[in-house]
């Protein structure tokens, strides 16, 4: 068995949409990105590839490359899974912790899971997503930002 730790942070900005996990957050603010911006999956994904050491998500998707604008971080997130999966793996379990001043979580979290149990082909059990504030304090307390930590679990197919 071998574990994988990711982190990203993305601004927010008006006119975009929120995207957790692939799940769309009713917020007058959203993330900034290259790609779609979802920061959730952007730290499950470097997760995945630091628990194999095959690079961070920079590598396998550059910001730089026009083919990855806008793209669907579920999308790289699937294309993550299959690089794992040649390199002999699978994920055992996943948790995450978002960072966000508002809005509020709790009422989203079981959606998240179970999109990211369904795009992992994890079992909601072995999928975990918890929330919390910054305290006002910095970027990310001042609704600036938001911040997700990740650590996964994988083992050898
Ligand atoms: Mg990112």
């Amino acid at each position: 068995m071998r574990i994988g730790s990711g982190y990203d942070l993305h601004r927010l900005v008006p006119d975009r949409p929120l995207l957790l996990g692939g799940v769309r957050i009713p917020s007058p603010l959203g993330e900034l990105g290259h790609s779609d911006g979802d920061v959730l999956l952007h730290a499950v994904i470097d997760a995945l590839l630091g628990a194999a050491a095959l690079g961070d998500i920079g590598t396998h998707f550059p910001p730089s490359d026009p083919a990855y604008a806008g793209i669907d971080s579920r999308e790289l997130l699937a294309r993550t899974i299959k690089l794992i999966g040649d390199a002999g793996y699978y994920a055992v379990n996943l948790d995450t912790t978002v960072i966000l001043e508002r809005p509020k979580l709790k009422e989203y979290i079981t959606a998240i899971r179970e999109q990211l149990a369904a795009d992992t082909g994890l079992s909601v059990d072995r999928v975990s997503v918890k929330a919390k504030t910054n305290e006002g304090v910095d970027a990310v307390g001042r609704g600036e930002a938001v911040a997700v930590h990740a650590a996964v679990l994988i083992e050898e197919l």
